[in-house]
């Protein structure tokens, strides 16, 4: 796997770079905007870690640019604690994941191994079950031609049970894909969102795609 790191903090940059090396990435590390720009559009990545707030270009911007250009690159957003709003604004801007910083350089490996396994998998960024469509680029969602708005929580879930179509997908696993949480918070939490996905997804619509696994949680898939 070829990553291309965009950080502007030398020695994170650095100490992230040394770390991708051990576990056999090959790995290009630019420290601004601009340069990362050039190098994105010059060679082919497996997956891009991009700091947000950068020097010149800024890391959103770059990511906006890149998916504008049809680059579908699978793009990891590092942002510091409190920027939010930054991180929301990452993922509609077709961000793959994102790591709040400080991170655990293990997460960071295990994601960019993730996202470099979905890039390989997926060659079409459109995910579809029946007539219900999730352009993994735009986050658009259609259902028989209809638009269908999402929140970024339920965007999150949509593309993991899409994507895990005919496999049970239980609440711990939603949970961890979904929320990033690594235990369980004893509240209906998964429920609640998938039956609201329901009502948008499935509720006016034939056949029924969304079932629930009484006990366990949740499948996708068309009826047979
Ligand atoms: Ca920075």
């Amino acid at each position: 796997m070829r990553v291309l790191v965009v950080e502007d903090e030398k020695k994170t940059a650095s100490f992230i770079r040394k770390a991708l090396q051990a576990e056999g990435f090959a790995v290009d590390v630019c420290h601004n905007g601009d340069d990362a720009w050039a190098a994105a559009r010059a060679t082919s990545f497996d997956a891009i870690v991009l700091d947000i707030m950068l020097p010149g270009r800024d890391g959103l911007s770059l990511l906006r640019q890149l998916r504008e250009r049809q680059n579908a690159t699978p793009v990891l957003l590092l942002s510091a604690r409190g920027e939010v709003n930054e991180r929301v604004e990452g993922l509609n801007a077709g961000a793959d994941d994102y790591l709040p910083k400080p991170f655990v350089i293990a997460e960071l490996i295990a994601r960019i191994r993730a996202l470099g396994r979905r890039g390989s998998e997926t060659k079409s960024p459109v995910l579809r079950v029946a007539d219900l469509t999730l352009d993994t680029l735009t986050r658009e969602a259609q259902r028989g031609g209809v638009a269908i708005e999402l929140t970024t929580r339920e965007y999150r879930l949509l593309e993991f049970l899409m994507r895990s179509t005919g496999r049970i997908c239980g609440r711990m696993a939603i949970l961890e894909k979904v929320w990033d949480y690594d235990f369980d918070p004893g509240s209906n939490l998964v429920d609640v969102n998938v039956m609201r996905l329901r009502e948008k997804i499935d509720a006016d619509f034939e056949p029924k795609l969304l079932h629930t696994v009484r006990g366990i949680g949740y499948v996708m898939k068309e009826p047979a």
